[in-house]
């Protein structure tokens, strides 16, 4: 299609569905409604569907959350007879409190009806819910619980009589809403049956499913019929073809009778190859863990892990039964045994569920390591397969379920990551669950199945194709043995899912409150409409909307996967809708990566592609932007003035925020747009970075560029300092006085020894020239040369002190190689670099009271900093070759071995004394690091992550700075030994460096990772 006439289309569209749509009652918060100035004078957002975010700055008053609800309760709606129960209350480390409540009237809980406060320190950000107002119903005369059981049992047409001898369905008593405007007039109060009745001989229709039927307590009406499981994955809810038939028996070994648990076994397994090409890298063998069993037929094998929860069983020949449960096929499944810890092609299906569930684990303990499991506490779902039903489900209770046909298998990663994802949403916040699994917030409870399970399946891969997740799987259900694709997250219309909120796609189901959802209308859409959120995390993650145009700028995928996850732990209810959803994930964005950052941005940008606008979610307070006025250039040893401006599209964003400069001579410092500083002393291009920081903000930070010039007599008068004049492919371009001659050079600046290749005059021209060089071009007198600097100009030879060298590709080369040995082999005017520790440099140091010390010193300090060590630390560090003559010139006494304590030297002039939080001592150059004596705070030490793990050839490790830092990465083999190095040139926000571990022996690791002064310590398994 021209894409030129693509917009008019979609504007017709937009214009023809709209006027069709019928105008709808919505909630309303009272506050709203009423205009309410006390409250809406302390926001800066406050939504239609119930959000409140309240301002953080100094002018505006900090509301107690423990207050709230008292002093402000009347105007949320909350009246006589109301009590709002807490149910939740947790400080998560990001020091932000999570306080949720649910509403109960007359005692009497109001289904659905949740709220929730989100503070820090004492002071409330965002409070969100929706409180049904004016109840006035009758709840003292319900009818008898036995007569409503009755009614319900006669619903889905089963005769009491048949239940006799059996434990009868327990009724509660609740409010219920069947209003979206939630009035009060539509509250009912009804009895609630959780209605899951196995095994009648009666096989009526309409009991085939466990569900909780609602009866009116005054009128006997079955009001509503809810789903207790989620069934997905099933084709007849897809748009796709029917079941096939049956696939034949499978044989299984007998039964086994598990006597004492015992230690789990290395075990092997061959998958399907669909499987073993995905997740396995064609290697052609899974690696998992199976139990020892003694049973009648001797020591077996079992799809089991000792010491949890986790055995999979077989539910061949289990036949189901009216509403009978995942967690009753399971008890009356099998086990799956094999005679050796061997599985090959044996039990295919079992082996593949066994090893995934064991994957998924360490799965979702690197999104949050207090997920441990799907209730936080070690547990495992019950895994049964073999059902001769539905495709794959969650029971809502214990157990996930998989189907099978006609040798056609769904237990694959995203399929059981998607199921246990339900399981994990349940215990996490209820989203879309049980009586809620229905339209939007069953919807919503679908799509993050899907994207965690989709999540899983990528975290599997061993190929660490998660570099562009444009090329990433976004299909479901695509990796099944005979399987086929059911959902495309990239693409959600191939399904006839919509990627857009409401009627202006066409692919929507429409539900309202008067038609009843139930499993013949896949429950009002569910599988459906999560086509949305699932297209919203794909254009997050890719910046595509439609796939295969960028619309926006993408985030990292585990940054967008922390955002959901963090979401609806923290951030939704059981009744939670799609614009809820846009709100709760931009609140997690703002926790994790603060107000405005490209990742709050984003995921507000993402869902207004989706058709989910909204004005206020990026803290106008915080809506600031930083721009240096560059200094271009300078002399040596010069006063300049750094100096920046704050930009906002309000005024008054850019009051109360601190400006921070570092670079060059820069100390700590923090505060005005302007900030004095001395040039370095020698020529150079220097590079500068200034920040705009302020409480709950993301910090936005700009580098530039100051060029130093030591000009002395003389326009062309190099003698005393190379003149920098540019930059090419990243090394320096200087021109240097070398024997008389005025000479183009590439210089790798800072390099010791100091090396660098004379160009010639026709250099000129060829590298990016700094503006302020542009009139030296007359003082080069060397002559012409290669052009790539292969030969050298006419008649120059190495200054004194350097010699020449040759590179493979024929380059002629000047390095100082050290300069010439010292006449004496202990003359440390100069610190001499001696080796390298923990990405440090050792050196040795002379200082004033004439002892000759070990120090390790931070590479490119700006204020030089480094901790003396003492004589004792030679044995110590990595030594460069030539390092060994120079350890006689030691003489300053043992220390401490970690720089604890130090020998009997003070800081030389010019140097002052700190400590590190660990008590190291150090000397710095006047301007001590004000961090150095501030422990570290939730705000800037991050989780670390390690994906994969375990890992096979190269790791990515996850964290998030505060600000820009160098971070240390170094692997520990167990016996402690450094076995590799690398240093990271954080930037502020997610850092992803990636570390090559393809060349260690596989085993166990310590990965330890220097933020500031924490160190936070990961596990690495290699492979
Ligand atoms: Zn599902």
């Amino acid at each position: 299609m021209n894409r030129f006439t693509a917009p008019l289309l979609l504007g017709l569209l937009c214009c023809f569905v709209s006027t069709a749509t019928i105008a709808q009652n919505k909630f309303k918060p009272k506050y709203l409604r009423e205009n309410d100035k006390t409250l809406l004078n302390l926001t800066s957002y406050a939504s239609d569907n119930g959000w409140l975010d309240f301002k953080q700055d100094a002018q505006t008053e900090a509301i107690d959350p423990d207050a709230f609800l008292n002093r402000f309760g009347n105007k949320l709606g909350v009246g006589n007879g109301y009590h709002l129960k807490p149910t939740k209350d947790e400080t998560d480390f990001r020091e932000i409190r999570h306080q949720t409540f649910q509403l109960y009237y007359k005692n009497i809980k109001v289904e659905g009806v949740e709220y929730t406060l989100h503070s820090r320190h004492k002071r409330l950000r965002t409070a969100h819910g929706r409180i049904i107002e004016g109840l006035s119903t009758d709840v003292s005369k319900p009818m008898p619980e036995r007569k409503a059981l009755e009614i319900a049992l006669a619903d889905l047409n089963i005769n009491a009589d048949e239940l006799k001898g059996r434990d009868m369905p327990k009724g509660e008593l609740v409010l219920i809403s069947t209003d979206e405007a939630l009035s009060a007039q539509n509250v009912k109060l009804c009895y609630a049956f959780d209605m899951r009745i196995a095994g009648l001989k009666n096989k009526a229709a309409k009991a085939s499913e466990p569900q909780r039927i609602y009866v009116d307590a005054s009128t006997g009406e079955v009001v509503q019929r809810a789903a207790l499981s989620s069934q997905c994955f099933n084709p007849a809810h897809q748009h796709q073809p029917a079941l096939l038939p049956l696939r034949p028996h499978l044989a299984l070994p007998g039964t086994g009778n598990s006597l004492v648990a015992q230690p789990m076994v290395a075990s092997t397994f061959t998958p399907f190859s669909v499987n073993n090409n995905r997740y396995f890298g064609a290697q052609g063998v899974g690696n998992f863990e199976t139990e020892p069993v003694s049973t009648s037929a001797g020591q077996q094998y079992r799809l089991s892990l000792p010491g949890t929860n986790l055995r999979v069983r077989d539910a061949y020949g289990a036949v189901p039964g009216p509403a009978t449960t995942n967690m009753e096929l399971w008890q009356n499944g099998r086990d799956i045994f094999n005679p050796t810890p061997h599985w090959g092609t044996n039990h295919q299906v079992g082996t593949m569920a066994l090893w995934l569930t064991q994957r998924i684990y360490p799965f979702y303990e690197q999104i949050d390591q207090q997920q441990r499991g799907i209730d936080r506490n070690g547990q495992y779902p019950l895994v049964v397969i073999n059902i001769n039903d539905t495709r794959a489900s969650w029971d809502n209770i214990a157990a996930i379920g998989f189907g099978q046909s006609n040798n056609v298998h769904y237990v694959t990663a995203d399929i059981l990551g998607h199921e246990y994802t339900h399981a994990v949403t349940q215990n996490n916040s209820n989203l879309g669950t049980g009586a809620e699994y229905k339209r939007e917030p069953g919807a919503l409870n679908e799509s993050v199945a899907d994207i965690f399970g989709t999540a899983f399946e990528r975290y599997l891969f061993p190929d660490g194709n998660q570099t562009n997740p444009s090329n990433w799987n976004w299909t479901l259900g695509e990796d099944g043995q005979g399987a086929f694709t059911q959902r495309s997250m990239a693409n959600p219309e191939a399904f006839r899912q919509p990627s857009r909120y409401g009627a202006v796609d066409p692919n929507w189901f429409p539900a309202n409150q008067a038609v009843s959802c139930n499993s013949l209308n896949n429950l009002c859409g569910v599988h459906i409409n999560s086509g949305v959120m699932n297209k919203w995390f794909h254009t997050l993650c890719t910046g595509q909307f439609p796939a295969g145009t960028h619309a926006m700028n993408a985030i990292a995928f585990d940054d967008a996967i922390k955002i959901v996850y963090r979401a609806v732990r923290h951030y939704t209810h059981s009744t939670s809708n799609y614009a809820d959803m846009r709100d709760a994930t931009a609140s997690a964005a703002r926790d994790l990566f603060f107000s405005c950052s490209p990742q709050h941005r984003a995921v507000v940008e993402a869902w207004r592609l989706a058709n989910l606008p909204s004005p206020h979610r990026c803290d106008p307070g915080c809506d600031f932007d930083v721009s240096p006025n560059v200094v271009s250039n300078a002399g040596c040893n010069q006063a300049i003035t750094l100096n920046a401006t704050c930009s906002s599209p309000l005024a008054w964003p850019c009051s109360g925020l601190s400006f921070s400069y570092s670079g060059p001579n820069v100390p700590y410092n923090s505060g005005g747009a302007a900030f004095n500083v001395t040039t370095p002393s020698s020529s150079g291009h220097y590079r500068y970075t200034v920040k705009l920081a302020k409480p709950g903000c993301y910090t936005p930070e700009k580098t530039f560029h100051v060029s130093v010039n030591c000009l002395s007599s003389g326009l062309c008068d190099f003698g005393s300092d190379p003149r920098y004049v540019g930059t090419w492919y990243g090394l320096t371009v200087q021109i240097r006085h070398i024997n008389g001659k005025n000479v183009l050079v590439t210089a790798i600046t800072g390099s010791n020894p100091d090396k660098y290749y004379p160009r010639g005059d026709n250099f000129w021209g060829s590298f990016s020239l700094d503006p302020n060089a542009a009139n030296l071009q007359g003082c080069l007198n060397a002559g012409s040369t290669g052009w790539g600097g292969l030969s050298l100009p006419g008649g120059l030879t190495p200054p004194p002190g350097y010699s020449q060298g040759t590179e493979a590709d024929g380059a002629v080369y000047f390095v100082a190689n050290g300069g010439p040995p010292p006449a004496n082999p202990c003359d440390f005017s100069q610190p001499r670099h001696v080796g390298t520790w923990n990405g440090l440099n050792v050196q040795i140091r002379q200082f004033p009271n004439n002892k000759r010390a070990l120090v390790t010193a931070e590479p490119n300090s700006s204020n030089d900093k480094y901790y003396p060590r003492g004589d004792n630390f030679w044995d110590n560090f990595t030594k460069t070759s030539d390092a060994e003559q120079y350890r006689a010139c030691l003489n300053a006494g043992n220390t401490g071995w970690w720089g604890m304590s130090f020998p009997s030297i003070s800081p030389p002039g010019g140097y002052q004394q700190g400590n590190a939080p660990d008590g190291a001592i150090f000397f710095s150059t006047n301007g001590l690091r004000k961090a150095a004596s501030a422990g570290p705070t939730p705000e800037n030490v991050s989780l670390v992550t390690v994906r994969p793990n375990p890992a096979q050839t190269v790791i990515t490790v996850g964290f998030v700075l505060a600000e820009a830092q160098r971070v240390s990465m170094q692997l520990l083999d167990l016996q402690g030994r450094t076995v590799k190095q690398q240093s990271h040139a954080g930037v502020a926000g997610m850092n992803e460096p990636v570390l090559n571990i393809a060349s260690l022996p596989a085993g166990q690791y310590m990965l330890e990772v220097r933020l500031g002064t924490e160190r936070i310590m990961q596990k690495v398994i290699k492979e």
